[in-house]
């Protein structure tokens, strides 16, 4: 800790106090939680953890019941670990804008919009809008659906021409970076091999031309997989995510062909393939959880040990209230429960560092560990972007088509006045609730797309599953903590 006091820090003459005036001091917004038998704080505005020693425990105790001044806190606490220590504790509570004068200006939150040219990450190309499957849940196809593309006039297939122009606006828009992702999403990818191995090849090509790298990464559902896919597949070293939603009674459920038969019997042969043969990147799975479906260890151990992913991911369901599989209110209590069962094992895992594989829990804790404060919830619209069939750039893959969601065409280029206006109508300053919410530099408000799907604007919080994602931050802070002192050699992995 770093010596000298709130007064020297934060220089109370110089908010209007006189020398002799009493400085008060109060919390400021943090929220504490408990790992390893020790106290941490999660500091808000700096989206940093913080260590409590003894002494600032009791400084932020003293202060829970209100302001006090300098000298009481002093004078109280001196007794128990002598003035200097106290003295130190205030100041680096003070710095680290734990604690503060109650003279000084409230804190505001600064609504700061990026800067004009800043690069595009990830591109994410819908290379169909068709499917093999009718999953009853699909953002895509079913009741909850944006774009309805039986009547849309965009292709069902991405062209190839099309496709080589979304690279080259990949390539224009990623400026001075030097890798750029690409994602290709669907419908089901598959479904437009032909298009995807050219793409794949010109992108390589240009890539070489403009001395940069391309990262590629493809989302499937397992049922077109043959031999001559996964070993192009592997060859280009294609990052691979299968949505999958289980073992055979969870995934027949909801992930059926159009004449309704389950796909679990027809998709595992090829997943288990698939995962044999692609060795040159880890393979991982994405379950979509409904009311149906929610027995989160049950699912993850399946996927992992008997199938064989990598990682295991979980979202659920995207949906409108009220639909028959909608987790709902006891049921995000169940979620609950279930990803801290998961999160513990993660836990006992990474402190012996083992691999575990519950990618929710370690994407967390890698954004807490690289203090990440967002002002948006995620990069759409931002450093991510979604091109539709026939080129149009929507917000993310899950826009893709929607006219009222366009920022531009890779045929026309990129409209930045709508992207401009749509990033500062959803900064997370816009949205009240989350304006004093603790979880906010992880949340930020929610998706766009659950946004929209729920209360029809991109705009509002997902105020509806607020206890839930604070509860579950909660738990990834105290995972974080418990590996901070246990293994602190298992977070170095995040920091490149
Ligand atoms: S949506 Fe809810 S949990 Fe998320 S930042 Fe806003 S208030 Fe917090
Ligand atoms: S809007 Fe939702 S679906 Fe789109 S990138 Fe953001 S979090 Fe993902």
């Amino acid at each position: 800790m770093s010596a000298g006091t709130p007064t020297d820090t934060q220089g109370t003459t110089g908010n209007g106090a006189t020398a002799a005036d009493p400085v008060f001091l109060a919390q400021r917004e943090f929220h504490p939680f408990e790992a390893a038998g020790e106290t941490f704080l999660y500091l808000v505005p700096s989206a940093a953890v913080f260590y409590l020693d003894e002494p600032s425990v009791a400084v932020l105790q003293a202060l829970d019941t209100g302001a006090t001044s300098e000298d009481d806190l002093v004078t109280a606490l001196a007794p128990r670990f002598g003035e200097p220590a106290v003295r130190r504790s205030l100041a680096e509570l003070v710095r680290v804008q734990a604690i503060g004068l109650t003279s000084a200006p409230k804190q505001t939150f600064p609504r700061v919009l990026p800067q004009a040219d800043f690069p595009l990450t990830t591109m994410v190309l819908n290379v169909t809008n068709k499917c093999n499957l009718a999953c009853t849940y699909c953002y895509e196809y079913g009741e909850d659906k944006i774009v309805d593309t039986t009547c849309d006039p965009a292709p069902n297939y991405m062209s190839e021409e099309t496709a080589r122009k979304s690279v080259d606006f990949m390539f224009e828009q990623s400026g001075d970076l030097p890798v750029a992702h690409l994602a290709f999403f669907g419908g089901e990818t598959l479904l437009n091999f032909k298009v995807l191995e050219k793409t794949v090849a010109y992108a390589r090509e240009r890539a070489v031309e403009l001395g940069k790298d391309v990262d590629f990464s493809l989302t499937t559902n397992g049922t077109l997989l043959r031999d001559k896919v996964i070993d192009w597949l592997a060859e280009n070293r294609i990052g691979v995510t299968v949505s999958i939603d289980g073992p055979k009674e969870m995934q027949d459920k909801f992930r059926v062909f159009k004449n309704g038969m389950g796909s679990y019997d027809y998709a595992l042969p090829k997943i288990k393939r698939l995962l044999e043969r692609h060795r040159t990147r880890p393979i991982g799975a994405r379950v979509t959880l409904t009311r149906q479906t929610l027995d989160v260890p049950r699912i993850f151990h399946h996927l992992r040990d008997e199938v064989g992913f990598w990682e295991v991911g979980f979202a659920p369901v995207t949906t409108a209230d009220g639909r028959g599989y909608a987790i709902q209110d006891a049921g995000f209590d169940r979620m609950l429960g279930q990803f801290e069962e998961l999160a513990q094992e993660f836990l006992e895992f990474a402190v012996d560092d083992r691999h575990h594989g519950f990618s929710n829990v370690k994407d967390t804790i890698e954004e807490i560990h690289k203090g990440v404060s967002k002002a948006f919830p995620c990069g759409a619209g931002l450093g991510l972007m979604g091109v539709a069939t026939d080129g149009d750039v929507a917000l993310c893959h899950r826009f893709a088509g929607s006219d009222d969601h366009s920022i531009g065409s890779v045929h026309t280029g990129l409209d930045r006045k709508r992207q401009f206006e749509f990033l500062g109508h959803h900064h997370v300053a816009n949205k009240t609730d989350c304006n004093t919410c603790w979880a906010r530099p992880l949340c930020a408000g929610g998706c766009y797309h659950e946004a929209h799907v729920r209360y029809g604007d991109t705009g509002v919080a997902n105020l509806h599953y607020c206890d839930w994602i604070r509860s579950w931050t909660n738990t990834c802070l105290e995972v974080y903590g418990e590996i901070a002192v246990k293994n602190p050699g298992y977070l170095e992995q995040f920091e490149s």
